[in-house]
């Protein structure tokens, strides 16, 4: 793709998120999914004003890591396994993936020995898609609680993802629900539990999340084109 294709990409992007949240909610913030593309794809998004990239997989972001770090806020955004926690510890702005309390534990007491606290979302699933991962929605709040003693990391919101369906009134039903469901514990004040960012809606359903409140949304293929 040439430079003025993908700035394309990014305006559309961009342009669509304004109009989607309609001045009744702040436009999200776009971080672009950088998964599967080189750092020399990845690095003339910088030059237009993205400033958050994220990753799906800790290898993957290693072996880029030395040419983004300096230029990009890397969000981990994809399932982790506790093991390789401490590899990306120290280089993460966020980790948006936490859905149990094993992995929670084990980034408090990582970002404890690195001399941080790390910022996490929690993850939810909206549709209860098991084998995907995330907390279930029922038990979100219990589980925000649960972790929320641990005090190497800092709870600042949730992440979901949604299935993948055409089905658009579906859709809008889950991103309502998530939004009212972090509408509701944000306005718990519970203690230990910021609740600034939602983190949802990716290519196919980024104008639908904007709709809906999200304060960050995840876009990949939009922007890159299909993953081969
Ligand atoms: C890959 C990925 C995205 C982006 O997906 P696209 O459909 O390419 O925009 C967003 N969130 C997560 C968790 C992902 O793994």
């Amino acid at each position: 793709m040439t430079r003025e294709e993908l700035e394309s990409r990014v305006e559309r992007v961009r342009q669509e998120l304004e109009e989607a949240s309609a001045g009744r909610y702040p436009i999200p913030k776009l971080i672009a999914v950088t998964k599967t593309h080189s750092a020399e794809e990845i690095l003339p998004l910088a030059e237009m004003g993205i400033t958050d990239i994220g990753e799906n997989r800790v290898q993957e972001l290693l072996t880029k890591l030395p040419e983004l770090q300096d230029r990009f806020q890397i969000h981990l955004i994809g399932r982790l396994q506790r093991n390789k926690v401490k590899q990306i510890v120290g280089d993460v702005c966020m980790i948006q993936s936490v859905d149990s309390e094993p992995l929670a534990r084990e980034i408090h007491n990582r970002a404890l020995a690195a001399g941080r606290r790390m910022p996490v979302l929690v993850e939810i699933s909206p549709a209860g898609e098991e084998q995907k991962g995330g907390v279930p929605f029922e038990e979100t709040e219990a589980f925000l609680k649960q972790i929320a003693p641990l005090e190497g990391i800092e709870i600042r919101g949730l992440m979901a993802v949604m299935p993948l369906t055409e089905d658009q009134d579906y859709l809008d039903g889950l991103f309502a629900r998530t939004r009212g469901l972090f509408d509701r514990i944000r306005d718990k004040n519970l203690s230990g539990i910021v609740m600034e960012e939602l983190s949802m809606g990716m290519s196919g359903d980024y104008r639908l999340a904007a709709a809906h409140g999200a304060t960050m949304v995840r876009v990949g293929s939009a922007i890159f084109g299909p993953r081969g």
